[in-house]
């Protein structure tokens, strides 16, 4: 089945906002501090688990809250609420999306002057409490054009704002007869830009597909709109909040189906959605899962010890010297361990970004930690092999390995500082990268090697795998800024992050084409320019289409350095 998905589907600003805050307060929570949203912070219950696991808990009366940083979620809520959790005692951090904040504005402007409100939304949904909250009881609420002429006539001055995720069609029928019932009348569109070009590109989507699948908590105010705009292109509109929801058989049917998803909907429930659609053979049912297949063999870091070990191949092929099998086995067995055990220190994060893995890695721990203590071992006998500087170099690293998810001692008075590596700030994007460079370039460390030519082949891999690093952070971004994680791209945002990265790639092409040209390096350099264009392909591709939400997108992300890798195993076999 062909999948076209929404490019605007997932968290919108306001909600992604709205997590940030709550996350920041998570983290800088005082000894003793209590923190609570004020109702559910999004519409899943994924994400709502892991607050509680923080001990946020989501209330929804106003006397639970007294005493604690309460955190308004990005709906917002109405003045007088706001004044009796000042009154209880509570602290409150404000996440109310500055698109709601603005309606508040305009209605509290117009009220003071005399103003009715006519809010076109929901009556019972958080947002519309909220507002009718400014409209000083001058304010009602309605959802058809109809309802119009049920509202006295003698009001003078009235104004006609939206709910922000109201669907934009309705707003306009409503607006038309609003206009000829008060001629005089303002009309303030307040249907948010993100709602907008939501609903304006299922619209489009709609035209080029046979159903269309909306992903979305079954209450969620605008994934309901979402499904409601389909809907209204006459075209087959399933409503899913995950793809267990979906039958095989009825999607069967369809050979092109669209799939977008509400402003709360994670990335990884959109994703699973995807896979499961992409796995229907129109007119049969489910096909092979050739993709399932790759993705558990990414599960089991397998591309991860392949990637390592071709690694060392490239450091072979660009430094001219003699390597041996033995090189590529210690570093894939480094890899393997390191990443495999450090998963399971990491299981809040692996939790929220994909649950399925979550499971996967739950189901096999026992043969993980095994393999992982036997490729330890590996990597340390081969180590003692090469020569004992080499040896002590492994121990270290293992240990540094071990302890990035470990609690370290941190003496009285140095509270502040984090407690493990890994809390140290973009620490996940970095430190993978230094790890797997300083392993490969290992086996040259002592031996009378050309250290110049070491260095640069370290520098090389380094550069290699921190575009590939920074590159699988995109993918988990949502995880890892709810479980606090501060990988470079939670900490610096998409768009600075693909700015950093280009900058990378742009360093990578330069090194190797001055490697060669400075003799610190053989002409295999050069080949290295190939997969950094081809990233760079990935982040161009990825910042314009959804590519980032593909199932796919991590296996192709390893897929370039092996490729990279069997170049330089060709290399070094013919050289
Ligand atoms: S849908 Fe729009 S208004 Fe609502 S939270 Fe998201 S960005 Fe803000």
């Amino acid at each position: 089945m062909k999948v076209v998905i929404a490019r605007t589907a997932g968290f919108c600003k306001g909600v992604r906002d709205a997590i940030e805050i709550t996350m920041n307060a998570i983290q800088h929570r005082e000894k003793g501090e209590d923190i609570c949203t004020f109702g559910p912070l999004i519409h899943n219950r994924q994400v709502l688990t892991m607050l509680g696991k923080k001990g946020v808990v989501d209330e929804n009366q106003i006397e639970r809250c007294a005493g604690k940083k309460v955190v308004i979620r990005a709906h917002g809520i109405p003045p007088y609420s706001r004044q009796q959790l000042h009154q209880q005692g509570a602290t409150l951090l404000d996440a109310t999306c500055k698109r709601v904040a603005r309606v508040h504005a305009a209605i509290k402007r117009h009220a003071r002057r005399g103003y009715y409100t006519i809010i076109v939304g929901d009556a019972d949904h958080a947002e519309v409490i909220g507002l009718l909250g400014y409209t000083e009881n001058r304010g009602a609420v309605i959802n058809r054009p109809e309802q119009i002429e049920e509202l006295p006539s003698h009001w003078d001055n009235v104004l006609l704002v939206a709910q922000t995720t109201q669907n934009e069609e309705v707003f306009r029928e409503v607006e038309e007869t609003f206009l000829k019932k008060y001629p005089n009348g303002i009309v303030k569109n307040t249907i948010c830009d993100s709602t907008q070009e939501r609903q304006a590109e299922v619209r489009q989507l709609c035209s080029k597909v046979q159903a269309m699948v909306i992903v979305g908590g079954l209450h969620s105010g605008n994934t309901l709109r979402l499904a409601e705009v389909a809907r209204d292109c006459a075209i087959p509109t399933f409503h899913v909040e995950t793809e267990s929801d979906l039958d095989t058989q009825v999607m069967a049917r369809y050979s092109r189906v669209g799939v977008s998803a509400g402003a709360s909907t994670p990335n990884w429930i959109i994703r699973d959605v995807i896979e499961f659609l992409e796995a229907i053979t129109p007119g049969a049912g489910t096909k092979f899962r050739w993709k399932h297949i790759l993705e558990r063999l990414a599960y089991g870091n397998f591309y991860i010890a392949l990637a390592t070990a071709l690694l060392a191949q490239i450091a072979e092929a660009l430094t001219d010297f003699d390597g041996s099998a033995a090189f590529s086995l210690m570093a894939a067995g480094y890899a393997f361990a390191m990443h495999s055990l450090n998963i399971y220190l990491d299981q809040d994060s692996i939790e929220l970004n994909d649950p399925g893995k979550a499971a996967f890695y739950r189901k096999w721990r026992p043969v993980f930690m095994f393999s992982s203590a036997l490729s330890v071992s590996a990597a340390l006998i081969l180590a003692y092999g090469i020569g004992l500087p080499n040896f002590l170099l492994m121990l270290l690293l293992i240990l540094l390995g071990l302890l990035y998810g470990v609690k370290l001692f941190i003496p009285a008075g140095w509270e502040k500082f984090p407690v493990k590596l890994k809390d140290i700030p973009t620490s996940k994007t970095f430190f993978v990268p230094m790890a797997w460079a300083a392993v490969c370039a290992l086996p040259y460390i002592a031996g009378g090697y050309d250290s110049s030519r070491v260095l640069y082949a370290g520098w090389v891999i380094f550069l290699l795998s921190l575009v590939r690093t920074t590159m699988r952070d995109f993918l988990a971004i949502q995880g890892d800024r709810l479980v606090g994680k501060e990988t470079l791209v939670v900490l610096a945002g998409e768009k600075r992050t693909a700015l950093f990265t280009v900058g990378v790639l742009v360093v990578l092409v330069i090194t190797a084409l001055c490697g060669p040209l400075a003799g610190i390096s053989t002409d295999f350099s050069w080949f290295l320019i190939a997969p950094a264009l081809i990233y760079g392909l990935f982040l161009i591709i990825g910042s314009k289409r959804r590519l980032r939400e593909d199932p796919l997108y991590d296996v192709l992300v390893e897929i370039v350095l092996v490729v990279a890798g069997l170049s330089a195993m060709v290399w070094n076999l013919t050289h």
